[in-house]
C-alpha cells in the first residue's frame, strides 16, 4: 500500500499517519519529522532547512525530493509506505510520480476553528518526535521515551497564519491534481482521532 495524507496544518495528518502505519504495517514517512531530526542533529541539511521551517515557508523542492528518493529505498519501505506532509507542491507531486506509484490520496478536511484549536494545544517530544495535545495529555514529559515536551517554533500564532497561507497557495492545488488522476478520497477529519481513523479504515479496506 502506498498512500498520501493531504491536508492543511493541524488536520491530523501526523496522528492519522501514525495510526495507519501501525495498523497496516507500512512505513510512515513524515518530511516534517525528517527535517526536525536533521535540525536537532545540526546537519548541513538541517541548517539549510531551519530558516524556511521557522518562517513557515516550504523547504525547496530539490532538497525534499533528495530526502524522499533516499528514504523510499530503505528496507522498511519494501511493504509499502505512507507520506505525511509530502508532497506539498505540484512540482513535488510530479517528481514523485517518476519514482513511485500511489494507490490512494486521503484528503483530510477540517474547518478553520478546528485547525486553530489543534495547533494551539500541540506539544512535541524533544526525544522521539511523538506528538501530544494538551486536551488529552497534561504531562510535561513523553510517555513513550521520557524526554521533555515542547511547543514547535512554527506552531506560534504568527507562523501558523503563514503556514495556512502557504498551504492554500502551494499545497491545495494538489487536491485537484490528484482528483484528476482519480486517486483522491476526502475524509471529514474533525472529531476524535478514533472516529477519523474509522472513516479512513473504511476507505482502505479495498486496498489492503
Ligand atoms: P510538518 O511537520 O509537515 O507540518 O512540516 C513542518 C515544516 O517543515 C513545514 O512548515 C515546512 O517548512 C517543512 N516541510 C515539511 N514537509 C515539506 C515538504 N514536503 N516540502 C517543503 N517543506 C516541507
Amino acid at each position: 500500500m502506498k498512500l498520501i495524507f493531504l491536508g492543511p496544518p493541524g488536520a491530523g495528518k501526523g496522528t492519522q499517519a501514525e495510526l495507519t502505519s501501525q495498523r497496516f504495517g507500512v512505513a510512515h514517512i513524515s518530511t516534517g519529522d525528517m527535517l526536525r531530526a536533521e535540525m536537532r542533529e545540526g546537519t548541513k541539511l538541517g541548517l539549510e532547512a531551519k530558516a524556511y521551517v521557522e518562517r513557515g515557508e516550504l523547504v525547496p523542492d530539490d532538497v525534499i525530493m533528495g530526502m524522499i528518493a533516499e528514504r523510499i529505498l530503505k528496507a522498511d519501505c519494501a511493504g509499502g509506505y505512507l507520506f505525511d506532509g509530502f508532497p506539498r507542491t505540484i512540482a513535488q507531486a510530479e517528481a514523485l510520480s517518476k519514482i513511485s506509484d500511489i494507490d490512494i490520496v486521503i484528503n483530510l478536511e477540517v474547518p478553520p476553528e478546528v485547525i486553530v484549536r489543534r495547533i494551539g494545544g500541540r506539544r512535541m517530544c524533544a526525544g522521539c518526535g511523538a506528538c501530544f495535545h494538551t486536551s488529552t495529555f497534561d504531562g510535561d514529559f513523553c510517555d513513550k521515551c521520557g524526554a521533555a515536551l515542547y511547543t514547535r517554533d512554527d506552531d506560534k500564532p504568527e507562523t501558523v497564519a503563514n503556514r495556512i497561507e502557504v498551504y492554500e497557495r502551494k499545497t491545495k492545488p494538489l487536491v485537484e491534481f490528484y482528483q484528476k488522476l482519480g486517486l483522491l478520497r476526502t475524509v471529514d477529519a474533525s472529531g476524535s482521532p478514533q472516529s477519523v481513523q474509522e472513516r479512513i479504515d473504511a476507505l482502505l479496506g479495498d486496498i489492503r
